[in-house]
């Protein structure tokens, strides 16, 4: 898994003490439990303390920095999105989930397996096309981080309900934004619009999708018409092109330029001018002497 360190070497107290506990950019697997907390209290994602106890410390370095390299390639600053968390979940058959709510659900598969089980599970997925080539285990969190880009593009283009009640008091609800997160509809239209710029028809894109992953092409397959059915792909390409860049293909490729743009012509506007620091990126780590 890439940075050859082995095992899940933690660092006793004393070492953490010697550190100075500012910023996790890309994180090592000797990183405390503790830091390791703080690290994605930066990205805007609250741990949940049973599931840093049970999962393996390894799976928790490796998600933080794809959720951290998806917010860097994708110029997202974590304060812009909604408030987010990590919640177990019970579901076979499929490793984590994202919901409108914020939280990621990660599955009783991811729990109950090692880290080096699930990576063999992926592979085996790899081989088969499920995912897009050039992936690997530690993009499982960085496809859901991408459902939660989704989730917020809806909060920011489809407006609050404001009710009216009796004596005049207002309530606001999100039923039309779950509406939207229910139809996919910001994946099914930069992925509609992905394929007109690429001047695709219905079968080449088709096979563009299923060539990219077959997670995305299923999907869209049990879709009810042509043009929906697109937000697993929307989230295999906004992965498979912040791992890959340009040789994730042509198709994630314009996934990723239209998302960005959109998330870009969306961003929330500054109230003052002191505040638009807004590219401000989660603190790193410093590591005395270390590398
Ligand atoms: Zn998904």
């Amino acid at each position: 898994m890439g940075s050859g360190q082995s095992g899940l070497g933690r660092l006793s107290a004393s070492d953490v003490g010697a550190r100075e506990f500012n910023l996790p950019d890309r994180l090592n697997y000797k990183v405390s439990r503790r830091e390791l907390k703080q690290a994605y209290r930066a990205l805007g994602i609250t741990p949940h303390d049973k599931l840093t106890r049970d999962l393996e410390h390894e799976f928790w370095v490796d998600s933080y920095n794809s959720i951290r390299n998806m917010q860097e390639v994708y110029d997202i600053n974590p304060d812009e999105m909604h408030e987010m968390r990590f919640r177990p979940g019970n579901k076979y058959g499929t490793y984590a989930s994202m919901n409108f709510d914020g939280s990621f659900t990660i599955q009783q598969s991811i729990r109950s397996d090692t880290y080096d089980g699930v990576q063999k599970t992926y592979e085996f997925d790899l081989k088969s096309g499920f995912h897009p080539q050039g992936t690997t285990v530690q993009d499982i969190m960085a496809h859901e981080y991408a459902h939660a880009i989704e989730a917020q593009l809806i909060r920011r283009i489809v407006p609050q309900e404001v009710h009216n009640m009796f004596g005049g008091a207002t309530y606001v609800s999100d039923t039309n934004r779950i509406f939207a997160w229910a139809d996919h509809t910001v994946a099914n239209e930069i992925l509609n619009t992905a394929r007109a710029n690429l001047g695709l028809t219905q079968a080449g894109f088709a096979s563009a999708v299923k060539s990219l992953t077959g997670y995305g092409y299923e999907t869209m397959q049990s879709s009810s018409s042509a043009d929906s059915g697109h937000h697993e792909t929307f989230a295999e390409a906004l992965s498979a092109y912040a791992r890959l860049g340009k040789n994730s293909g042509a198709l994630a490729t314009e996934v990723a330029r239209l998302t960005k743009k959109m998330l870009k012509e969306t961003r929330p506007q500054r109230a003052t001018k002191s505040s638009s620091t807004s590219t401000k990126k989660p603190r790193r780590i410093v590591k005395k002497g270390g590398s």
